[in-house]
């Protein structure tokens, strides 16, 4: 297996506002994410997981420090070289699903590819489609899907146009526990059968450490625990949830 890095980042850190109201959310943050790899970020609520994983798309832009993708340092790309960067190299998964309602399923799923004026692999979206058990809802509008089968849907309009990278921001957080466990299988499968590579943010610790090979914990701003899933201990677990220092 080839060790070759998808994403790094090198002092990355992010401030909110200036002056005494600064909020430093993210504080000197170096990773590197192997091609392939499964992470999941995890961390209380306000530890800076969205702030990390939105600086990696390339959706807010860093303070200081770098970003690479692909052998891209797009810290230093212009809007417009971003907007296209990350059309063609990131698929973007959110809590709230974020579909367009009037749009059936199936148009959701490949306005990705409209709009970077890419073709349709048919064949590649109806295996991602039968993988994701929504073959048979794709004319159907959002408003008729459950919960679960919305973020599929999104979760195919993400794999659409074939990127490498998957971000996505407490993907269950919105749905039942039988449902989330469900769609953290689909991401699983995602990442084994198609060897996507998985960063995905997630407060539910459990989950994070049953679906992802490795966890990054944040606490305030800071990484304080990057490895394996199968040696995140509790003692590791009570520190990066104690409320206090
Ligand atoms: P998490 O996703 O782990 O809940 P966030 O990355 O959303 O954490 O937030 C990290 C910190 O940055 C929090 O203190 C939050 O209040 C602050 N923050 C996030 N977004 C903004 C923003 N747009 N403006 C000001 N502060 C923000
Ligand atoms: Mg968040």
């Amino acid at each position: 297996m080839t060790n070759t890095n998808i994403i790094t980042t090198n002092n990355l850190c992010k401030n909110y506002g200036v002056g005494d109201n600064a909020v430093r959310a993210l504080k000197n943050c170096n990773i590197e994410i192997h091609t392939g790899e499964s992470v999941a970020v995890t961390g209380a609520s306000g530890s800076g997981k969205s702030t990390f994983l939105t600086l990696v798309g390339g959706i807010t832009t860093a303070s200081n420090g770098g970003i690479v993708i692909n052998g891209k340092n797009i810290t230093s790309m212009s809007e417009k070289e971003l907007a296209k960067f990350r059309l063609e190299n990131i698929g973007f998964v959110f809590q709230a699903y974020n579909l367009i309602p009037e749009m059936t399923a199936y148009q959701n799923i490949i306005l990705p590819l409209k709009l970077a004026h890419k073709k349709i692999d048919k064949k590649y979206l109806s295996d991602i489609c039968n993988k994701l058990s929504i073959s048979d809802r794709l004319s159907h509008l959002p408003s008729e899907l459950s919960g679960g089968q919305q973020q599929r849907v999104s979760l195919a309009r993400a794999l659409s146009q074939e990127s490498e990278i998957l971000l996505a921001d407490e993907p269950v957080s919105a749905l039942d526990p039988v449902t989330a466990k469900e769609v953290m299988d689909d991401f699983k499968r995602i990442n084994e059968e198609f060897n996507k590579t998985i960063l995905l943010n997630i407060h539910h610790v459990e989950l994070a450490l049953e679906y992802a090979s490795r966890i990054i914990a944040v606490k305030k701003g800071k990484i304080v625990y990057d490895g394996p899933s199968q040696e995140v201990t509790k003692e590791i677990l009570d520190e990066v949830y104690r409320k206090e220092a």
